[in-house]
């Protein structure tokens, strides 16, 4: 999820934003926008838990970060393979940093309304009905299983990078109208060679 565009000018920056570890450059990589097809395919299920993972993981933290975001799905940085990294405090706090490998949501709750807004449609935010609460049944890096609940931002981040993992972007959960809008100007985007 949201806010500010990632340039291509930090891809391959190496920065310290990891706040556990913060003496290991982290590979920043570039975040792939709307139009590329590995957004919209779903990302296939991680068999091998490995330090490659891991670092995967905290490279895709660092990436979030470098981009202001407060999720991020593999699709995203191009691999189309299922884990997700969720930070809803920006880094601020270390313990809120939470990666789910092969999630799935096993229960939501009510109803929420909010704009949203996604690092691969960089200017574009719509309103979204999400479950006020959900439950997630996840692997950790380890492929132990657990559980998680997520309210308010965290259940829409989860549902939103879930979502990213299933090829759905959160354009899709817009109206017809306000959909076709921003598709029409990121296309204008395109042809001014802007996107
Ligand atoms: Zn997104």
């Amino acid at each position: 999820m949201p806010d500010k565009s990632a340039t291509s000018e930090t891809a391959e920056t190496p920065v310290t934003t990891n706040p556990e570890t913060p003496a290991v450059p982290r590979k920043i990589y570039p975040i792939v926008k709307y139009g590329d097809p590995v957004l919209e395919k779903p990302a296939k299920p991680i068999t091998k838990f490995d330090a490659e993972l891991e670092e995967l993981a905290e490279d895709m933290f660092a990436t979030m970060y470098a981009a202001q975001g407060i999720g991020l799905a593999a699709p995203q940085i191009g691999k189309s393979i299922r884990i997700a990294v969720v930070d809803v405090t920006s880094g601020k706090n270390p313990e809120a940093k939470i990666v789910l490998v092969n999630p799935e949501i096993t229960h939501g709750e009510g109803e929420k309304r909010e704009e949203e807004g996604c690092l691969s449609i960089p200017g574009f935010r719509g309103y979204v009905v999400r479950p006020h609460f959900v439950t997630i049944k996840a692997q950790d890096l380890k492929g132990e299983t657990f559980e998680i609940r997520g309210e308010d931002l965290l259940a829409r981040a989860f549902c939103h990078e879930i979502d990213h993992l299933n090829g759905i972007l959160f354009l899709q959960h817009l109206g017809m109208l306000k959909r076709d809008l921003i598709k029409r100007k990121i296309k204008k985007l395109k042809k001014q060679g802007e996107w």
